[in-house]
């Protein structure tokens, strides 16, 4: 098939289900009919890229080039970038055809979709269930077969737990190893950008393909960027696989629990010397997280004040009543909590005990993990203490909402990578993921680890 006739099939499918699954923002057939135009041009006269011609969806978080990026929320509704951001560039540059931006949860705060301005996604699996979140499009339109490859981000488990509960496989590389220049900022100091495919082989393809330094990314790191996909095929005989005791505790779910046990075994068979691990800091995790997360996210969406883009609020009486009401109206509550946490938590006199704390707690979090690498390759874990939930199971209680990323949250404060790889299904037939974590910059042995699991 040639990338015009592939796009059209894409685009039709976005038709007949995307009323349901509801993981597009924004559909964009015709620059998407222009790209795939270009595709089969450079086909055509033999340059072909791996991803030439491949039909992708983007988190509405990445800014693109005349397309419309809401970031999920109103007070961007309609913001239209003039630019696109690395990543997205990256994609272009090597003929990927972008055909929408996805569904997320409201500035990627959130575990489940549902604070979307756009409406909840729904999971393919089971409509009656969030897809997870925040990157919830990314991963339903995997599931949904509406884009054979998404970008997401991952601040403390936004791809690695939709990808679970829709059965896809999410990456979330090491912090610095994917530029985040032209995506939404959300917590800086966590935020990382990545792929949910349907295989390994095709996580493998799209990381490298956006990997890598970028001067326009203070944070991105300049280390080169191994051949992903040629390394899969090393096998996991000898491979060193630490299984950290807290994360498999009482109570996790028998579905979750049963997965778990058949990866482990799975593992060994194959030659892989599997040992217990301690990261004694985890408990502490998901506290210090929406600590930082809320502080660097207060100050990150002090730019949406209705003055230089996004929502203003009309008739108000003077600067002071402009910013506010713009803010009341384009923020949704989820955001304004964390505002409001965030800014709490960095105001004079709370600073030094809950800000700079949680900061101490971080370093001892980031020790755990390099003490656990001394003994092993890679850990393994579940990626969420339960398969996908209903639609508002835990939108009234948002202390449980945070507690189902108790299991992804800790490699983000480490700034390690991790991949969800699908590990099976639950007795009501759900998807159930599994997570591989490794070292900094050991993208390549997740990978290959997931790629002997697939
Ligand atoms: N659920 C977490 C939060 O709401 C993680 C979100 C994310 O990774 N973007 O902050």
């Amino acid at each position: 098939v040639s990338s015009v006739e592939a796009t059209r099939a894409m685009l039709d499918r976005i038709e007949a289900v995307d009323s349901q699954v509801n993981a597009y923002i924004t559909v964009t057939p015709e620059q998407a009919l222009v790209q795939a135009q270009d595709a089969d041009r450079r086909i055509a006269a033999g340059e072909i890229a791996p991803l030439t011609g491949v039909p992708v969806g983007l988190k509405d978080i990445f800014v693109t080039k005349g397309i419309r990026t809401t970031c999920g929320s109103r007070i961007l509704e309609n913001f239209v970038p003039p630019y696109d951001g690395t990543a997205v560039a990256k994609l272009k540059e090597q003929g990927a055809v972008i055909v929408g931006k996805l569904n997320q949860d409201e500035f990627a705060m959130g575990s489940s979709n549902e604070s979307s301005y756009f409406g909840p996604c729904r999971n393919p699996w089971d409509l009656s269930c969030t897809p997870g979140g925040s990157s919830g499009g990314s991963a339903a339109a995997i599931a949904a077969r509406t884009a054979t490859a998404t970008l997401g981000t991952d601040t403390g488990g936004s791809i690695r737990q939709p990808a679970s509960h829709c059965g896809c496989v999410g990456l979330k590389p090491t912090y610095g190893r994917v530029s985040r220049y032209g995506v939404i900022a959300y917590a800086s100091s966590l935020d990382q950008v990545g792929p949910l495919t349907r295989d390994v082989t095709d996580s493998a393809l799209l990381l490298g393909a956006v990997a890598g330094y970028d001067p326009m990314d203070s944070t991105s790191v300049n280390t080169p960027v191994p051949d992903y996909v040629a390394g899969l095929g090393k096998g996991v005989k000898g491979m060193k696989i630490g299984l950290p005791k807290q994360y498999f505790i009482e109570g996790l779910d028998p579905d979750v629990k049963r997965a778990m046990d058949e990866a482990i075994a799975l593992y060994k068979s194959l030659g892989a010397d599997i040992r217990e691990v301690s990261l004694p800091n985890t408990e502490y995790a998901v506290a210090t997280y929406y600590i930082i997360a809320t502080a660097e996210a207060s100050a990150n969406l002090a730019r949406y004040d209705g003055v230089r883009f996004g929502h203003r609020a009309e008739n108000a009486r003077g600067l002071a009543q402009m910013y506010s009401k713009s803010r009341a109206e384009g923020f949704g509550p989820e955001v304004k909590r964390r505002i409001m946490l965030g800014t709490y938590a960095l105001s004079s006199g709370y600073y030094d005990a809950y800000y700079v704390k949680a900061q101490k707690v971080r370093t001892l979090i980031q020790q755990d993990f390099l003490n656990a690498f001394k003994e092993v390759d890679v850990l393994l874990t579940p990626i969420a203490p339960t398969p996908a939930f209903k639609i508002a199971e835990k939108l009234e209680d948002p202390l449980q909402m945070y507690l189902s990323d108790i299991f992804t949250i800790p490699v983000n404060l480490a700034g390690t990578c991790g991949i969800s790889v699908p590990a099976g299904f639950s007795a009501a037939g759900l998807p159930i993921g599994l997570q591989l974590v490794g070292k900094p910059f050991g993208e390549q042995e997740i990978l290959t680890a997931a790629y002997s699991f697939e």
